[in-house]
Parts: C-alpha cells; structure tokens; sequence
C-alpha cells in the first residue's frame, strides 16, 4: 500500500455495487470521488483489494468528520474504524486491547465473539487459538461481558494479512447507489414533510439533485423560505452539495386566482409549477422532476389531478412517495435529519391560495383548456429570468 504512515484505517463494506458486473469500477469511482470531496481538505487515500474498500484519511481529521461523511454516502452498507499492526502475536494482543476500549466494546455490556481469519497460513497462532486468546482478552478487561458465538450483540475481527488488521462490528451505512451515477434531477422541494424525504430516495438511488422552491413573498414569509434553504442544506449532505433555485411565484399566483375558477387554483397552480419546473430543468440539463406526490394524500394528489399535472410536463415526472404511506415518510424524514425542520409552521404558496372545494377528479381536457385560457405562459418565462439561486456545501 501507498504511503499510509500517519492516517486513520476505515473498512468500507459495499452492498448493491458489488454486484454489478462490468460496470462495478464506474460506481466504485464516483463512490470514490464522493468521500474524498467530502473529507477534504483532508488528505486521503481509497483502495480496493478483494471485495473492499481501505480507507486511509490523515490523522489529523476529525473521526466525526469521517463518519459523519460514511454515514451519509450512498453506496456504503457498513463501516468500520480499523486498527493496523504488525503480524506478530503480541502486537495484535495490544491493538486488541486498545480497540476494545472504544466503541462498540467500550460499555463493557452483552454479547460478543472473536472471528479472526489467518489468510498468512505462517502466523505463529491458527485462527481458534486467535480467537480463544482475545477472547480472554476482553472477559478479563470486561467481566459482565459473555461470549455468544452464534449471535453476538458485538464482533471483534482480526485478519492476518500482509499486516494484522482489527476492526469491530460495522457502523451501518446508508446503502443505495452513489450519487452521481445516475444522471440529474430537478426536485421541487416545498416546505413539508414529503418533498425532502422525495430528494433523498432519488439521491439514494445515484441521481444528482438541483431544488427548486416557489416562493410567494409577502403570502409566504422570509421563514418559510429559510425554512426551505434549511432542508436544501441538509439533503446537501447526501447529494454532495446542492443548488437551491428560488422562483418568485407571487405574480403568478395572483393571476391564477384572478384568471381562472376557485375550484381550480390549485390544479392551475400546479400546471404552472410543471411548465416552470420545465424550463428550469432544460437550463440546469436535468433529465427528469422529481416530486413528494402521494397517491390520494391530498386533493391535488388524486390520480386524475396527477394525470392532470403529468401532462403538463414534457419531462418524465418522478413520484418515489407515490405508494408510501404517511408514517411511512414521517419515519425516513426523521432518520434522515429533515423532519424537526419540516414541520415548523410557516406556510408555504399551496396552503394560502388553496380553494375551500377543490376539485378532486380532474378531466385533463378541461383543465388543459382551463390552462391555456389563462394565457399565463409569458408571466412564467418572467418568473424563470430572475431567478435566485443559493449554493449548499457537501461539507458534514
Ligand atoms: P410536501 O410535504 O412535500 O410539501 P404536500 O403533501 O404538502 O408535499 P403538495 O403541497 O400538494 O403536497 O405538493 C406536492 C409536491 O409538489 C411537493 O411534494 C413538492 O414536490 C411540490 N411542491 C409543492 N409546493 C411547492 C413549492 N412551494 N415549491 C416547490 N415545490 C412544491
Ligand atoms: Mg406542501
């Protein structure tokens, strides 16, 4: 290996990618490329070598920093701090020793088993007796701990190599597929619950993500957008940074309300969301939107107002939530850091302008009709000229 004197170990364990065939090297790369942008300015060193992934990152880095990336890139199942020592007895004995005082092991409680693999058939010990003499190891520095070999609450590894290496159970990864690896995304990330939870599943699955939030000042307060810039911050981290687009929605909305039917806003609203969100994605060369549209959570969510709404876009339209219950969103919102941040009570444009009988069961005919009767499609180009954008880093 490279010149690793004076930088941390990590084993990176890869779940999807490690099965794909040819193209494993294109997803290992941008993997790659994802956790060095991340540790910078932190030098550190990634290679590969029969299944695995060796971290090294200087030593000077933060082990917060270093998880907090982990933790956070796609692609990764499970981590694990490692310790590399010489390939004599007494040196793995000791780097035990000191790896047990930290976490997982270091609470002294449960559960746990030794699993040492001799690839270097030469080491003066086999794997059992690796196995039974750390074992004491830890029941003498941890004595309410018990040894269950079948079903550990905890594992110390040691593998025998061209150098020693000790590691313990992995800290779980969030899985999925790098970002980056599957082309670009335009999210329209309001401020609710749905659309953050939305960002992360396409991430998860390799798509780079732009945001783009309609804003409609004074309706919608300047919370409401920090509110949005808040939740563009956090998906930051999983998407490596982000662009957050602001369209100033006000005159739109109020032309909408005086150019066509109450029962309609919402639905004209929305239409007009897609023709924007359009243009925006052609500038931005983002192949599809993406949305947290659930089937039938609220009224604008019917089948027949996402059909509506679908026709109204040329680019494909991404509805990862569309069978996902609301709990079942609530739960990933508060895994993933969003959550606390969505449900502050700033309201956002659909809330305000929203009709008291809106309808439910859409024909989009009528409403492509309704749509251009409005004659709305210049004030739209208006919004998409002036335009904010804000920048989000990929720092954790
Ligand atoms: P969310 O919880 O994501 O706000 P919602 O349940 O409130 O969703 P709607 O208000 O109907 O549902 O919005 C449906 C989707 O339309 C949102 O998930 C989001 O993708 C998009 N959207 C709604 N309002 C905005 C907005 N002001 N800016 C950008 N996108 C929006
Ligand atoms: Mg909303």
């Amino acid at each position: 290996m490279n010149n690793i004197e004076n930088m941390q170990l990590y084993l990176i364990r890869l779940g999807e990618i490690s099965l794909k065939g040819l193209n494993r090297r294109f997803f290992e790369k941008q993997m790659k490329a994802n956790i060095k942008l991340k540790i910078h300015p932190y030098h550190s060193l990634i290679e590969r070598e029969k299944g695995r992934i060796y971290l090294y990152v200087d030593s000077s880095c933060p082990e917060e920093t270093v998880y907090n990336t982990l933790k956070t890139t796609f692609g990764i199942v499970g981590f694990s701090k490692a310790v590399v020592c010489e390939k004599n007895f007494d040196s793995v004995v000791d780097a035990a020793k000191s790896i047990i005082e930290k976490d997982p092991f270091s609470d002294g409680k449960g559960t746990f088993k030794v699993e040492a693999r001799r690839a270097d058939k030469s080491f003066e010990k086999n794997s059992y007796q690796i196995e039974a003499f750390l074992g004491g190891v830890v029941l003498d520095r941890f004595p309410e701990m018990k040894v269950d070999v079948h079903n550990p609450q905890k594992i110390l590894y040691v593998e025998i190599r061209d150098s020693a290496y000790l590691y313990t159970t992995p800290v779980s990864g969030p899985s999925g597929l790098p970002v980056g690896t599957a082309g670009k995304g335009l999210l329209l990330l309001s401020g609710g619950i749905d659309s953050p939870v939305a960002g992360y599943r396409m991430a998860s699955r390799g798509l780079r993500l732009d945001c783009l939030y309609f804003h409609a000042y004074p309706y919608t307060s300047e919370q409401a957008l920090q509110k949005v810039k808040d939740l563009a911050m956090i998906l930051a981290r999983w998407n490596v940074g982000m662009t957050l687009f602001v369209v100033n929605f006000t005159q739109a909305e109020l032309w909408i309300k005086d150019h066509s039917k109450e029962e309609e806003h919402t639905l004209m609203m929305r239409a007009c969301m897609m023709k924007v969100a359009n243009k925006v994605a052609q500038k931005r060369g983002c192949q599809v939107l993406v949305t947290g549209e659930a089937l039938g959570q609220v009224a604008s969510q019917t089948l027949e107002a996402m059909c509506f709404t679908n026709s109204m876009s040329e680019k494909p339209v991404l509805r990862p939530l569309v069978g996902m219950d609301k709990q079942e969103i609530i739960d990933t919102s508060r895994k993933i850091g969003t959550y606390e941040t969505s449900i502050l009570p700033f309201d956002d444009c659909c809330v305000i302008f929203s009709p008291k009988h809106p309808l439910v069961k859409p024909d989009t005919e009528t409403e492509t009709e309704s749509f251009k009767e409005m004659n709305i499609e210049e004030l739209l180009d208006k919004c998409v000229e002036n335009i904010e954008e804000y920048q989000f880093s990929y720092r954790v």
